[in-house]
């Protein structure tokens, strides 16, 4: 495969669009001449031969099958893959309605004719034609959790569903209506619009230990987002911290790591396993799980006290530095290798070639303790000040900043945040106890950062469906999201769940939350609706390419009378007297919005671009009159966001980053830790699966039958457990088994359990709820508030206590 570097030569035109210039929107364009796309460029014909079509039913059939081919309508459609976030270019050739293969479009710049697992031998068909996929809108008839239900229309469905949610607001006021939302499988923050217009302000997820937590901090930190914007293909030296691309972006790592290779970048990669990421890196941390925030204190000690720093991009545009070198000198290299488990030597090696190696930059990473547990602020803004005084800040090569606007319209959208009144915003959920992510953190970022969307706190909406304190939560819309896996605490999300008047849930199969609800509605797949795609890990060719859906409803003597998410949002509002303030009755009137900073409709954005360019303009700080979009116009090391927000909730949030134990560790109960010695994680990704999708029988769960954790040899014979054994894994929460690999991947004393297992084969009904219970990891962690950061509220992936024991015979 190309390096990207080299393959932007083939793009076939290049538009300056003046309208754009002198600031840092988009301003170029790689377009396509006008033609119907499948007649469209040189190198898109040549990218669809290569792809095996016969010209597209253009070119002559072979004589042998030439009456047949002659009756076959055939075409092929170009879009983005949505199977994961990675959004790969994809062909789609249609046969008469249906369609019959999916291959990587070569191109693509970010993969190039390349698919994953996913999309390999036809696996897709056991996804978008699955028999039980969800067909018509099913009402519930039984008892909740009890698999009885009855087809009903859609207008019946919206009908009722308005009719039901209109009598909650009148008696316990618009609040009683949550919503929750899972990984980008969907138009990400639509609902926003409808929850604004419904009046509510409880809009929750997964985002609270994702990616939300750094787009909250970080612009807290530097007044914008860095590190989705990190340079891989420039810097000198990546540091991987809680990123394993080569198993969740395996697509994007082929190409980055070739490319660092061929430059001789370097590699850091700090993470609790020795995963495919590390055996590629020059240096490798392997850190005990939840103690990223005490690594990072570390590393920035061993950078000021050595002397290392970026002076002048430290006393120009740093704000706090006498601070951050007094809370930096209470973790000295010795103490951090304790909490941490690193060898000193290896900490200090780090920080010295990270501050060392320019341009460096250091990408957003997951499941590094960032956005999960106690300390999860402090591994962020740790970061962030890494970033920020080796002076990687918007340098080529480094990470850099993204201002607002940055994307035109297309994720700075009107989602109608002013329709909610202050009175209402006061009531979200988590306002007091994890103001970050809320309301109240929001409001003070959100002029540098508008992308960045409130968070109700997932953990203490559930409590309040059970409590009704300090207000009742009776309704929930669930759309992208299945909490019966994805969220702590399974077993009191269930009780949650069950405690509502009305649970929706708009999804493409029966799932163990859908089993739960009042209305379960079929969705529409990526290959149904409108998107835009954002393919990449390179700054300098962040891809935007827009599809219209490859399949209509119905189409291709299909049964399942989906709806988008659009519509799903849009005919919900019209039945409730909203309509009026969205863009129109379809999707592509929004996507036409979106896309209009480019002077075009959406359907001539999806046949004429090709790709999108976001201009890099890096050093933005150098511009004259520039300021950090911060209270202090400066990059606070020193927070007076998080300081303000103290003084607001009478709260005692620290400014600066630092490290406290979890209850759960030894340090901070000796006692616990004897009954549950291992240290468990669990969040790493293992193909073909993505989160709680494609655990149907079939193509999929084929590669992959069973849950399996991962534990170190010597600790599996001191267990007596053996490859392959089914073991109960256990907490003070209960347990959950799952099957032993032994790796030396982990360390001796550290287990890594596989996320969101469920059996979609086993009965549906309650107590089973499709095997929820069995071998779902949340089942066994917990989400109490001692538990959970106290400025964001995330809760612990990583980090939490287990022990583990082979299964008997009976179990
Ligand atoms: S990597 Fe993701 S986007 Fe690309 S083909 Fe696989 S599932 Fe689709």
């Amino acid at each position: 495969m190309k390096s990207p570097v080299t393959s932007m030569n083939h793009y076939a035109k290049v538009t300056a669009f003046p309208q754009f210039s002198g600031n840092h929107l988009l301003d170029v364009i790689h377009s396509f001449p006008l033609q119907p796309m499948i007649a469209a460029s040189p190198s898109h014909r040549e990218a669809i031969s290569r792809c095996g079509e016969a010209s597209v039913a253009k070119t002559a059939p072979r004589k042998r099958e030439e009456k047949d081919m002659a009756e076959v309508e055939r075409e092929v459609k170009r879009a983005s893959c949505f199977l994961c976030h990675l959004n790969c270019g994809v062909l789609c050739t249609k046969e008469n309605g249906r369609v019959v293969k999916i291959e990587g479009d070569p191109d693509n710049p970010h993969n190039e004719g390349y698919v994953c697992s996913r999309l390999e031998h036809d696996r897709w068909k056991d996804f978008e034609y699955n028999p039980n996929r969800l067909k018509r809108p099913l009402k519930r008839v039984g008892e909740r959790g009890s698999g009885q239900w009855e087809e009903i229309t859609w207008d019946q469905a919206f009908d009722e569903m308005a009719g039901r949610l209109a009598d909650l607001r009148d008696k316990y006021g618009a609040e009683t209506l949550c919503f929750l939302e899972g990984t980008y499988r969907t138009q990400s923050n639509l609902h926003y619009k409808f929850t604004n217009l419904f009046g509510t302000p409880n809009t929750g997820g997964n985002g609270t230990i994702c990616y939300s937590s750094d787009m909250w901090l970080e612009p807290c930190t530097y007044g914008g987002f860095c590190s989705d914007k990190s340079d891989w293909m420039r810097a000198d030296l990546v540091v991987l911290w809680g990123r394993n691309p080569a198993a969740s972006e395996l697509l994007n790592w082929q190409w980055t790591l070739r490319n660092m290779q061929e430059r001789g970048a370097k590699l850091i990669v700090i993470d609790p396993r020795f995963c495919e990421v590390a055996q590629k890196a020059d240096l490798f941390l392997q850190i005990r799980p939840g103690t990223d925030a005490a690594l990072a204190l570390g590393m920035i000690n061993v950078i000021i006290e050595e002397d290392l720093y970026d002076h002048e991009f430290v006393e120009e545009w740093c704000y706090g530095f006498d601070q951050l070198k007094e809370r930096a000198a209470e973790y000295p290299v010795e103490k951090v290798a304790e909490i941490t488990w690193i060898p000193a030597g290896k900490i200090r090696q780090a920080a010295r070639m990270y501050a060392t190696t320019k341009p460096a930059c250091l990408p957003w990473g997951e499941k590094g303790g960032d956005g999960c547990g106690l300390n999860a602020s402090s591994a962020i803004q740790g970061k962030a000040i890494l970033r920020a005084i080796t002076g990687n800040i918007d340098k080529v090569g480094g990470d850099q900043l993204t201002m607002p606007g940055d994307r035109g319209n297309t994720e700075d959208m009107n989602f109608s945040h002013d329709a909610l009144s202050q009175e209402q915003r006061d009531k979200m959920v988590g306002n007091d106890m994890y103001p970050g992510l809320t309301f109240k953190g929001w409001d003070i970022i959100s002029k540098a950062y508008p992308r960045f969307y409130p968070y109700s706190n997932a953990p203490t909406m559930f409590r309040q469906m059970i409590s009704g304190d300090p207000y009742p939560i009776k309704a929930c819309i669930v759309q992208a999201d299945n909490p019966m896996l994805a969220f702590s605490n399974t077993k009191l999300v269930h009780e949650a769940l069950k405690s509502l008047d009305l649970l929706i849930v708009h999804d493409y199969f029966m799932t163990p939350t859908a089993a739960l609800a009042d209305y379960v509605l079929p969705a529409a797949t990526w290959l149904e609706r409108c998107s835009i795609g954002y393919p990449t890990m390179d700054v300098e060719q962040v891809s935007m390419a827009g599809s219209m859906p490859v399949l209509e409803r119905f189409e291709g003597g299909t049964d399942i009378d989906f709806r988008d998410d659009y519509e799903f949002w849009y005919e919900l509002s019209e039945r409730l007297g909203f309509a009026d303030k969205w863009w129109g009755p379809k999707y592509e009137d929004m996507m036409n919005d979106q896309v209009a900073p480019f002077g075009m409709k959406f359907r001539d954005f999806c046949e004429k671009v090709k790709y999108l360019k976001v201009p890099n303009v890096p050093e933005k700080y150098k511009e004259p009159g520039f300021k950090f979009l911060t209270p202090t116009g400066k990059v606070e090391l020193y927070s007076t966001v998080i300081e303000k927000l103290a003084k607001e909730t009478g709260r005692n949030f620290d400014p600066l980053p630092s490290f406290t134990f979890p209850p759960n560790f030894p340090e901070a109960d000796p006692e616990y830790a004897e009954e549950y010695p291992l240290c468990m994680i669990t969040g790493a990704r293992f193909m073909p699966f993505y989160h709680t999708e494609h655990r149907q029988p079939g193509a999929y769960r084929d590669l992959h039958p069973d849950p399996i954790f991962d534990i170190h040899p010597d600790t599996a014979i001191s267990l007596d457990i053996a490859p392959g054994d089914w073991c109960w894994i256990e907490t003070h929460k209960g347990r959950i088994k799952q099957r032993a690999r032994t790796t030396t991947t982990v360390d001796p004393r550290v287990i890594s359990v596989q996320h969101d297992w469920w059996f979609p084969e086993e009965p549906e009904a309650e107590p089973s709820l499709f095997g929820v219970f069995k071998s779902n990891v949340n089942v066994i962690l917990d989400d109490d508030a001692k538990y959970l950061d106290p400025l964001m509220g995330s809760w612990p992936l990583t980090g939490a206590s287990a022990k583990v024991y082979k299964c008997e015979e009976q179990d």
